[in-house]
């Protein structure tokens, strides 16, 4: 994936407001009632000998997740984003911490909407990512098998749009063989049912969409008689329509430290984006509002000394942010880390899970004998820790139904909250 990189570091500015100092106020309107801190909290020195937390307080976490979700859905490079790093900007200032804007630029394939339409029904498809935009009107012709040259030259595509069976080949190579044979267009149906995302990898000079099996293979079906003594009159006429766009993202990630913490330990991150239509309150305000937790219930520890908090920006077009991160970070702060705890969807579903590097799945567990483990794959911001070499922790509560969908509007507290005591039980014990 390309990732043309331009990193800046905004708001160098510390704002270190303690809570309960005169002129605090408490979060408005999330209907959770914020305590203040009692005088001894305040007055606690960072002595390596003191309790390592401060009490968290049950639901604030659910309280950050309810915040989030009423932005609309959090999709990297829109005014949402900007309207959600300021909410965390302002929480880890008001825990204490030193909080920056990082952002970075990236170049991001977007599909507004794309579509075949076939007499009077138009069937919603996928662009293929990279796929060259264009709308046309010419006759469907079904191509025998998946698109090698020898299928192309069974039939005659030329000025056509060619429909073929996704499989066995690159979707690179079935567009180029397309163009090559003189078709303008080209439609990939699903072997399965369902729809798919695919990516292209290369130029073509054809548009290219995707088609779930469902609603594609009755057309390979009823082209595929006619296809091999094809006459313009007797064609079925559609239209396609691939609706994209390629432009450049600005991406923001928000980085929390302790004034003067310039080498971390651990670093504790979640991303907070979301994806299209999304709200986003699994996949990931539930891990993003973890971190925060964490990091209030620190703030007044010594372990707050020793520890980053991140929340990552363009997760869901690939990792941009925990990318653009470990890009731009000093090497000596990549290489000081012992540990970092990546926290995604972690609101809903009951068994908590982790996956990572061996030794910190021994801390978890010893944390928490209940929790379960799995084998870390690359699916999250984790990933771009591990590639450099950095000890990770993935914390996940697995699939759900509502992932990246509308409905993706609720966790459950208690949930966030039993993630919370475990991940800052594993601070504390990989600090040890
Ligand atoms: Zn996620």
């Amino acid at each position: 994936m390309q990732l043309q990189l331009s990193i800046k570091l905004l708001v160098a500015s510390a704002s270190v407001l303690s809570l309960g100092v005169p002129g605090y106020t408490p979060p408005r309107s999330f209907g959770v009632q914020v305590q203040q801190p009692t005088p001894s909290e305040q007055a606690q020195e960072l002595t390596p000998n003191q309790p390592a937390q401060s009490p968290s307080q049950p639901g604030r976490a659910s309280a950050d997740v309810q915040a989030l979700v009423a932005l609309g859905p959090r999709v990297a490079g829109t005014p949402v984003m900007d309207k959600a790093s300021s909410y965390l900007l302002e929480e880890y200032r008001k825990a204490g911490y030193v909080a920056e804007v990082q952002t970075f630029t990236y170049s991001k394939f977007q599909d507004l909407g794309s579509t075949l339409t076939v007499g009077s029904m138009t069937i919603p498809g996928r662009a293929l990512k990279g796929s060259l935009a264009g709308k046309l009107m010419a006759p469907l012709v079904a191509v025998p098998n998946v698109g090698r040259p020898a299928d192309f030259a069974s039939v005659n595509v030329k000025g056509a749009i060619a429909i073929v069976r996704r499989g066995e080949i690159p979707f690179l190579q079935k567009a180029q063989n397309a163009a090559t044979a003189g078709a303008v267009g080209l439609i990939i149906v699903n072997a399965e049912s369902g729809n798919f995302s695919g990516t292209l990898g290369g130029a073509t000079p054809i548009p290219v969409l995707a088609l779930s099996g469902e609603q594609g293979k009755p057309l390979l079906v009823s082209q595929a008689g006619r296809a091999s003594v094809r006459r313009q009159s007797e064609s079925l006429e559609v239209s396609l329509n691939v609706n994209t766009r390629e432009g450049l993202v600005t991406g923001r990630n928000v980085v929390a430290h302790l004034e003067g913490v310039t080498k971390p330990s651990v670093l504790l991150g979640g991303h907070y984006d979301s994806v299209v239509g999304s709200p986003g309150a699994n996949d990931n305000a539930s891990g993003t509002a973890v971190v925060l937790e964490i990091a209030r219930n620190l703030s007044s520890t010594p372990l707050a000394r020793q520890a980053w908090f991140v929340a990552f920006d363009g997760e869901e077009d690939g990792l941009q942010g925990s990318r653009a991160f470990v890009k731009a970070a000093q090497p000596q702060l990549i290489s000081g880390l012992k540990a970092m705890l990546n926290f995604d969807m972690v609101g809903v579903n009951k068994q908590l899970g982790v996956g990572g590097a061996s030794s910190l799945t021994a801390l978890a567990l010893a944390a928490d004998p209940k929790i379960s483990t799995f084998q870390s794959n690359d699916s999250s911001d984790h990933a771009s820790f591990a590639a450099a070499g950095v000890p990770v922790l993935f914390f996940y509560r697995g699939q759900e139904p509502n992932y990246h969908s509308p409905n993706d509007k609720q966790v459950d507290p208690r949930l966030l909250d039993e993630t919370v005591r475990v991940g800052q039980e594993v601070v504390k014990r990989s600090l040890l």
